[in-house]
């Protein structure tokens, strides 16, 4: 018999109290029982995005609120700034120039984090650049990005800082009316511990003036439809109700742990990974600033690093992510976030540790594990 583990930063585990929610009978949405769960579920989200403001429900994977994000506020010919330090900065960039805007890039190396005062300079050559596009954390290279310090260089500025915090929110603190983030954008099958299929897109009062003069076409993704309608309780078009009924319970789940021990939970999970790789010898790939939702490593030298991905989803049942683009075969990327406790790191530094032994490569098994555990301890009394 083989066990499954999903590893992997998206999809995340998915928990049974929400499985059980979406096992029920689909029932119609235009009704006051429908009404009453989406605005129970509106409300816990405003507590995970720690926004006063309203938070979009859309039917899409995350990449649909990002797209929404663009098209709800700006115009073509716009400038905008994108911070390109992995494959979904590079995204936010992608689907900006789709539009016609004009985008200036900051080139970030993988694995850093990008430095403000190269933002700020950027602004201050470019004095009509109307919005700074951001990951909270780079999910394909398993980096932080500071965003309160970005959020202090739009805040007095006819400029909006837009974030994708797709594995951020409900991982690290992101607290978006205290910082003055104007988009927090995020996706079901990351921290919020669902399967794929729910994006979100949390608007500052800025960010909602932005849209009154926004001109890029649009047509299912219309922010301001969706909001007076989220006001009624309900949404513009048919909302999956399956996944808005399981995600009232992973929402509870979060706010019974309540939210400081939710990011504490992620910063030891983190943490615990980052010093199992570093006793059992193993480099990170963003030592520097790492996310507190993944953890990038080098693969040894000698090891196929996609076949050892591959044999341990395949003979070992533990899926993990590798790495994309020039990191493919390079990296492989451990996830603690969502639906993810102190045992699951122990299977996978585990499988980690038996997976390279297998692959050839010499390490002292247990190792990494010991390493785990002595800061996974510290989660109990
Ligand atoms: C997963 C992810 C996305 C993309 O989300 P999809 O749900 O695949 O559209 C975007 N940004 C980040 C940081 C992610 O981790």
């Amino acid at each position: 018999m083989k066990k499954n583990y999903l590893l992997a930063p998206g999809p995340t585990p998915v928990p049974e109290r929400a499985l059980l929610a979406m096992a029920a009978p689909v029932i119609h949405h235009r009704t006051p029982q429908f009404s009453a769960i989406f605005k129970e579920t509106a409300e816990l989200l405003r507590y995970v995005f720690q926004t006063k403001g309203d938070v979009l429900m859309l039917s899409a994977s995350g990449t649909g609120a990002m797209e929404g994000s663009i098209v709800n506020l700006f115009s073509p010919g716009d400038e905008v700034i994108v911070i390109n330090g992995g494959k979904f900065g590079e995204r936010w960039g992608q689907i900006s120039e789709k539009y016609g805007l004009k985008v200036h890039w900051i080139k970030v190396e993988w694995g850093d984090a990008v430095d403000p005062a190269t933002v700020a300079k950027l602004m201050g050559e470019n004095p009509n650049v109307k919005g700074i596009l951001c990951q909270a954390s780079e999910t394909s290279t398993t980096v932080q990005h500071p965003v309160e310090e970005l959020a202090k260089l739009t805040k007095d500025k006819d400029c909006l800082l837009i974030v994708d915090g797709i594995t951020a929110v409900g991982v690290a603190d992101m607290p978006m009316d205290k910082w003055g983030i104007d988009v927090l954008v995020s996706g079901s099958q990351k921290a919020l511990m669902l399967p794929p299929g729910l994006a979100f897109a949390a608007l500052s009062d800025k960010a909602w003036k932005f849209n009154e003069t926004s001109t890029c076409p649009r047509y299912y993704f219309d922010f301001a439809k969706e909001r007076k309608n989220l006001h009624k309780d309900t949404s513009a078009y048919t909302p999956a109700v399956g996944l808005i009924t399981g995600l009232r319970e992973s929402l509870l789940m979060i706010k019974e742990e309540g939210l400081e021990n939710t990011f504490k939970r992620h910063d030891r999970l983190a943490r615990a990974a980052r010093a199992a790789m570093t006793a059992l010898g193993l480099k990170l790939l963003a030592p520097e600033n790492p996310s507190f939702a993944t953890t990038g490593v080098y693969v040894p030298e000698g090891v196929d690093g996609a076949k050892f991905v591959k044999y341990m989803r395949d003979t070992m049942g533990v899926t993990m992510a590798g790495g994309q683009d020039h990191l493919k075969g390079k990296i492989f990327r451990i996830a603690h976030l969502g639906y993810v406790a102190t045992f699951d790191m122990i299977i996978a530094v585990a499988a980690i540790e038996m997976g390279l032994t297998k692959c050839g490569h010499t390490l002292e098994v247990g190792k990494g594990v010991a390493a785990a555990e002595l800061i996974l301890m510290e989660g109990y009394e």
